[in-house]
């Protein structure tokens, strides 16, 4: 038996570990790639699990792209995957007002966000405002304060990570919060997130001015709330009992896997380390660890 907290070393481990499973869900940053830069062998380890008839999920947090555009990337970089196999947190928030809040067709939804919400919206039929427009990408003027009024179109105002952010859009879905029924929806309350060896700030310091001027909370809908797997579920039957997580955050990746009832692996190729999870006061803990993803392809390495 194996117990909590196993690093795989060797080629048996690996094995066994394979043999475990017949879903693999991955997390994408930190796991298959840094920003553009694929890790050693995932390509490879991805085919071999195909080769073994697995069956993969690609689940990521970034809400500043669309399914559409993860899956071009993917075949950027020749991992075919399809569509229906792609779960993003800006996915996640637009099949929650489709299928869960039944989002009324006569009303809108202000988007603090990129293009990946709005593609998303779109896709389940949701009509926006905000986002992407170069109106509201202008800086505040005096005019804006006098013509602000609340818009009884707006029914939901949801956050996303933002390049565009500005004291505008700031106001705006302020100003829409201000009425108790808009909703306020985050796509993922990730505090930071790495790119080229640094950490940025992440959808979570975004919503946090609006939390902190509304004093309401948003409902976060990225990993690791069970949203997330309650929308991969609505659209993918699998064996949960036979599904893993692999990730390389505790505090998203492994909580989303405990919080979903399935097994996970950390990988130490993104934000979370060797030193976090030996630690005594160690709070979340994967199942399994293992150095990098590329290394389960000792299996089959000739
Ligand atoms: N948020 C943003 C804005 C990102 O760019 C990324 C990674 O690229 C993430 C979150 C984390 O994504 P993942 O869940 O794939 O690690
Ligand atoms: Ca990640």
């Amino acid at each position: 038996m194996w117990t909590k907290l196993k690093k795989l070393q060797n080629v048996d481990d690996y094995n066994k570990f394979l043999d475990s499973f017949e879903t693999f869900l991955f997390d994408c940053d930190g796991v298959l790639w840094h920003g553009n830069t694929l890790l050693p062998r995932t390509r490879e380890t991805l085919d071999l699990l195909k080769k073994r008839g697995k069956r993969i999920i690609f689940v990521t947090n970034n809400s500043s792209k669309s399914r559409k555009s993860y899956k071009k990337k993917l075949e950027s970089h020749e991992i075919p995957a399809e569509e229906d196999e792609i779960f993003g947190s800006a996915y996640a928030a637009a099949v929650y007002l489709k299928q869960v809040v039944k989002f009324p067709s006569e009303q809108k939804v202000y988007v603090v966000g990129e293009e990946g919400i709005e593609a998303e919206l779109d896709a389940e039929g949701i009509a926006h405002c905000g986002g992407t427009d170069p109106n509201d990408r202008q800086p505040m003027t005096a005019e804006d304060f006098e013509t602000f009024d609340q818009d009884p179109s707006i029914g939901a105002v949801l956050c996303g990570i933002d390049f565009h952010f500005n004291y505008l859009k700031l106001c705006k879905a302020f100003t829409y919060l201000q009425n108790s029924k808009t909703l306020f929806l985050l796509t993922n309350d990730d505090s930071t997130y790495p790119s080229h060896g640094k950490k940025f700030p992440g959808a979570g310091s975004i919503s946090s001015s609006l939390t902190f001027s509304t004093g309401r909370t948003p409902k976060s809908l990225g990993k690791p709330y069970s949203t997330m797997m309650d929308c991969i579920e609505a659209k993918l039957k699998f064996d949960k009992e036979k599904a893993v997580f692999i990730g390389d955050r505790l505090d998203t990746d492994i909580l989303f896997a405990k919080n979903s009832n399935i097994k996970s692996l950390l990988v130490l190729t993104g934000v979370s380390t060797e030193r976090e999870i030996l630690a005594d006061d160690a709070k979340i803990l994967p199942d399994f660890y293992i150095n990098q993803i590329g290394d389960l392809y000792q299996v089959d390495d000739k």
